[in-house]
């Protein structure tokens, strides 16, 4: 497809969406798609609904489509849950995997939820684990043999530096250790391929750069000739081999869906459904392509423009996500500076502002627009109104 696509999108007027790596926008035809399941499919259809609208195959069907963005086979991606679930049932199965092993190696730029799971899991299984983070360009030395799990989010959150997920995958598997990849900020981002990277796990979201709306199901993906060796940590009946046969004791799934826990969320699973309709036309590397022009532009112009901003993410773009950070000590205020003027991107502590490049509804022109007022606000010192400084919840 030609992109970008902007008709494809609900967005609302005079506004430049530079946060769609956060919670992607409304696609067209979401709202409609929800409106059917919970009036004519609930409302209409009650119970029945799980056979005669096809809910209960919906969670494979996405994961199929998922799968193909992801550059994995057909039934080897899992719906459902939250991305902190499938860390979570990714770490616990790749524990099992090497017993004898005791360290989970991730990175000091990890989503914090990434380690808290893996944190409150060593607590839990009350061994002797441990969970190194050196710093992100430290990980591929301190992969050794004694390394269980090595587990890596390829696109870090704050600066948008990208791990080299085929070379890392291929010394952690020289090493012995299982590979769990969160793409969070890869999946509608970049081409990945885990089947060439040979990864056992990976897991992601889906209301980032896919558009499923707040609270979509993550996803998980096991490398398909171990799903017998994937103990579920949390053996939820729709993990079960035969859920309705209400069996006393619990018997895996032969299949990927053995790493679902329980009843799948039907509306927010039709809201990504359909918002994955867009993707099914994108051509991934076309996709990056304009990506990488739309973030080259943009930091060429906020540098030229605003010296006071010091660029955050990579230089080199094959070495960044889709996204672009900037760091300035008046970020938070700065950020919100930019928002009351139609610019939304966010903040992640302590200074970073940060903006995502969503190709399928951004062009250069957006990009130009985001620059001029980003260099209004610092030139005009518009960050240093005090209603700026009261900070939010989410940031
Ligand atoms: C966004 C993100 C999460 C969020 O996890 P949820 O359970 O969906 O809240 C986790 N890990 C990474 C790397 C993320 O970027």
């Amino acid at each position: 497809m030609t992109l970008p696509r902007k008709e494809l999108f609900d967005l609302p007027e005079g506004v430049v969406y530079l946060d769609g790596n956060s919670l992607g926008p409304l696609p067209k035809g979401a709202a409609e798609r929800a409106a059917r399941v919970i009036e004519a499919e609930w409302g209409g259809e009650l119970i029945r609904a799980w056979n005669t609208a096809g809910w209960m195959s919906l969670p494979e069907r996405v994961g199929n489509r998922i799968a193909r963005l992801i550059g994995a086979p057909e039934g080897s991606v899992a719906t459902g849950d939250t991305l902190s679930i499938k860390v979570y049932q990714a770490l616990a199965a790749a524990l099992k995997m090497r017993p004898e092993r005791r360290v989970i190696l991730s990175d000091s730029g990890n989503f914090p939820t990434d380690l808290y799971m893996a944190q409150g899991l060593i607590d839990l299984i009350g061994k002797d684990h441990v969970l190194r983070t050196p710093a992100p360009e430290d990980v591929a030395a301190a992969i050794a043999d004694d390394v269980a799990v090595v587990m890596l989010t390829e696109v870090d959150y704050r600066t948008g530096r990208k791990h080299d997920m085929q070379a890392i995958t291929r010394l952690a598997r020289a090493n012995g250790a299982v590979m769990i990849w969160d793409l969070a900020h890869s999946a509608g981002a970049l081409p990945v391929d885990l089947t060439a990277s040979g990864a056992e796990f990976a897991v992601g979201c889906t209301y980032k750069y896919l558009n499923g709306g707040p609270g979509a199901p993550a996803f998980i993906y096991a490398r398909p000739d171990l799903i017998e060796k994937v103990q579920p940590a949390l053996a939820g009946w729709m993990g079960h081999d035969a859920p309705f046969a209400m069996e006393l004791g619990y018997r895996p799934a032969m299949s990927t869906e053995r790493l679902r826990v329980g009843t799948p969320p039907i509306v927010q699973l039709s809201i990504l459904d359909a918002a994955l309709d867009l993707w099914d036309e994108v051509d991934m590397e076309e996709l990056r392509a304009a990506s990488l022009a739309l973030s080259e532009l943009f930091i060429a112009e906020v540098e030229a423009r605003c010296p006071a901003l010091r660029l955050a993410s990579p230089r080199e773009p094959g070495q960044r996500g889709s996204q672009v950070s900037f760091r300035f000590e008046h970020g938070y205020a700065a950020m919100q500076a930019l928002i009351d003027r139609g610019v939304i991107g966010d903040f992640r502590a302590p200074d970073i502002m940060r903006f995502g490049f969503t190709p399928l509804y951004l062009d250069s022109a957006d990009v130009l627009a985001a620059a001029r007022a980003i260099a209004d606000v610092i030139d005009n010192r518009l960050w240093a109104d005090p209603k700026y400084r009261t900070k939010s919840r989410v940031t």
